[in-house]
This record gives C-alpha cells, sequence and structure tokens, in this order.
C-alpha cells in the first residue's frame, strides 16, 4: 500500500517538545499556568487584538462567545450555512435558533446582500437576531466591509469564525480581529494545532475576562466553592498551550508552504477546462489552509466523485466541500436564506490534499495522477 497522503495533518515544528518539558519540570500540568498566559498574548498580538482567552476547542470559544453576548432560549442567531456544524450547533446548545445564510460567488462565505434581506426579514417578524456568526472557509475571508456595514446598520454583533483562517488577511488586517468576537481552532487538522484546543479573541477586556470566568466553571470570588452562574470546564490545558508556543514558531512558515501547495495545485490544473479554484476576493490573502476547487463534469470529462475515488484507490485523501447545514438532516426546520451558490459548491466541490508534510515524493505521485487523467 502506497503511504497515506493526507488532507492536512499535524506538523511541529521542533521546539514543542522544549514547552511541554518546561510544564512538566515546573508542575504546571492543569488547565491554566504560564504557557497558556504566553499563548493568550502571543496569539492576540499576531491577531491584533487586545485580549485573548486559551479554550479547549474552538466550539467551546463559540459556546461562550453567545453566552456573552446574552443568546438564550427561542432567540435567533444569523449563521453561514456553507461551514462545518461546530459553527453552528453552539446556537442550539443554547437553544437558540439557528437562522441559515447561502453564501455568494466570489468567496464562497457568507452572501451579505441575504444576510440583510434575513436581518430585515427577521425583524419584521419581530425576532431580531441576536449576533451573526460569519467563516472565512479554508482560510479565505469574507466580504467583511459589507457585513460589518450590515451588522453596524443593525446593531447586531458578529461572532467571527476563523477557525481555518489564522494568518489570513482581509485589507491588512488579521481574520479573527473584526468582529466583537474572532474565534480559532488549534484542532488537529488546523494550520498550526495544539492536538485539540481553541482561542476566543476579542478587544473587550470584560467580554474575556467573563470568558475566563465561565471556562473555569464559574466560581465566585469567595474561599468555598460558591457559584451563582452556569460555568463550563472549558479551559486549555498548559501542557496543550506548549504545543502552541511552539506552533506559533512556524505559522507563518506553514502559511507560506500552504500557499506553495496551492500554487502546485494551479500550474497543474488550471488548464483543464471545468476546473475552478476558489475565488480569491481583491485586498484578501488567504492563508490557503486546503486548496479548494469545483469540477464541471460537463467540461473537465470527469466529475468531482470521479478524481475523489482515484486519488483514494492511491490511497491519497481530499474531501468534498462542506455540505450546508440547511441541507443537514438535524437543520431542516431552521429557517434559511438561500441562492443555491452553497448547494452547488457542496455537489461539485472538492478539496484537496494540503498537507504541509508532503515532500517532493507525494507531489510527484499527485502529479502523475493528473498527468494520466488529463
Ligand atoms: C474546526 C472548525 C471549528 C471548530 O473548532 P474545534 O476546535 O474543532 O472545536 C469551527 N468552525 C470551523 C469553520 C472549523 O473549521
Amino acid at each position: 500500500m502506497n503511504k497515506k497522503i493526507w488532507l492536512s495533518s499535524p506538523n511541529m515544528g521542533g521546539e514543542e517538545l522544549t514547552y511541554i518539558h518546561e510544564a512538566f519540570d515546573t508542575n504546571w500540568i492543569a488547565p491554566l499556568g504560564p504557557h497558556v498566559n504566553n499563548f493568550e498574548k502571543e496569539v492576540a498580538s499576531y491577531v491584533g487584538t487586545t485580549h485573548a482567552a486559551a479554550l479547549s476547542s474552538g466550539t467551546a470559544a463559540i459556546h461562550l462567545a453567545l453566552i456573552i453576548l446574552g443568546v438564550k432560549a427561542g432567540d435567533e442567531v444569523i449563521c453561514q450555512s456553507f461551514t462545518f456544524s461546530a459553527s453552528a450547533n453552539p446556537i442550539v446548545y443554547q437553544q437558540a435558533v439557528p437562522v441559515f445564510i447561502d453564501s455568494e460567488k466570489e468567496t464562497w462565505n457568507m452572501d451579505p446582500v441575504l444576510l440583510e434581506t434575513a436581518i430585515k426579514g427577521r425583524i419584521s417578524k419581530g425576532k431580531k437576531p441576536k449576533a451573526v456568526i460569519v467563516v472565512h472557509l479554508y482560510g479565505q475571508p469574507a466580504k467583511m466591509d459589507e457585513i460589518t456595514s450590515i451588522c453596524k446598520h443593525y446593531d447586531i454583533p458578529i461572532i467571527e469564525d476563523a477557525a481555518e483562517a489564522l494568518g489570513s488577511l482581509y485589507q491588512n488586517k488579521m481574520a479573527g480581529s473584526f468582529g466583537q468576537f474572532g474565534i480559532l481552532s488549534f484542532n488537529g487538522n488546523k494550520i498550526i494545532t495544539t492536538s485539540g484546543g481553541g482561542m476566543l479573541l476579542s478587544d473587550n477586556e470584560n467580554y474575556i475576562s467573563e470568558a475566563r470566568f465561565l471556562a473555569t466553571q464559574a466560581r465566585d470570588d469567595a474561599p468555598h466553592y460558591q457559584h451563582s452562574h452556569i460555568g463550563y470546564n472549558y479551559r486549555m490545558s498548559n501542557v496543550l498551550a506548549g504545543i502552541g508556543l511552539g506552533q506559533l514558531k512556524v505559522l507563518e512558515k506553514r502559511v507560506k508552504q500552504k500557499n506553495e501547495i496551492y500554487r502546485f495545485y494551479v500550474k497543474e490544473l488550471s488548464e483543464i477546462p471545468g476546473i475552478h479554484f476558489q475565488p480569491e476576493l481583491k485586498n484578501t490573502k488567504s492563508n490557503k489552509w486546503l486548496t479548494a476547487v469545483t469540477i464541471d463534469a460537463i467540461h473537465s470529462g470527469f466529475s468531482r466523485e470521479d478524481l475523489r475515488h482515484i486519488l483514494n484507490k492511491e490511497n491519497i485523501e481530499s474531501r468534498p466541500l462542506w455540505k450546508p447545514m440547511h441541507l443537514q438532516p438535524i437543520f431542516q426546520s431552521a429557517p434559511a436564506y438561500v441562492n443555491g451558490t452553497s448547494e452547488k459548491l457542496f455537489q461539485n466541490g472538492l478539496c484537496l490534499p494540503s498537507d504541509t508534510n508532503m515532500n517532493q515524493e507525494d507531489f510527484s505521485r499527485i502529479h502523475n495522477i493528473f498527468k494520466s487523467l488529463f
């Protein structure tokens, strides 16, 4: 069997173990400690927010953002439909209702026109949305100018799901620094990883201290265990924050490598009729976490599934684009504002192996498969 080529696997930079050893040597083996504090500081300063809370996952970060924004049972929260389910699930943790918005064709992210239609529609039903969750899919920033100005106009806070977009730029500003909250994920498949983990970012100091309070079981200030709020166990371990500190040292290198992988595919595939890459908006710079293409079988002569199966037979992982949330069985009854874009992307779109661990031999294998195909 050929060596497996992954979509995106963990890639250690080399200094992670030094930080882990330091945590062991000082016995900071807890969901708090100096690595956690430093990891928060370094990530906040890299992204350009004044505050950050390191958490157990990106999902936990979205959940806490919703709680802090006061989302309660029966409230409505607007969410990009074309995303991973973790963007939307925390809305339901709060027993609130997700309202899904389809994508536009220029970034594959939330369509600002549909967003405004939805906000007006919900307000006319007496249900002003409590928050808007926008996603930067595969690293490509959404149309933040338009989305920010609409949300400002209707006075609705933005939660910016930058889980896939650490290191991406929108008009020279980092993804994750635009919303009232930004969220990051350090899951194993993301551009840098702590094996599992997340970060809540904000320029509002009160928001982040509330997040830290809620993430550590909401203990009141008392010598005994006293609680006036429901708390969560959502903090990041000091050991894992050590991995994060090591990974930060190679983040810029990983962004460069992901862009090289993207250029490899452009060179290989851009002449093939019917293949189109995820478009890039002017004034944005995607971290290219995953290279994503659509395949129009009428012009290319083969379908997305054809290519996926061919790669799979050679032990090479690729994956269809996200199945939109408004098409998921679990969200069938949720309101949705739809234009058909994400459904079509889901039918024809494929994420190509974008693993920074790929070596020259791996690229050659992929090249040879493409050569035999075309
Ligand atoms: C990975 C991911 C998340 C969730 O992050 P976890 O750390 O896995 O909980 C949320 N949103 C998007 C778009 C993601 O890709």
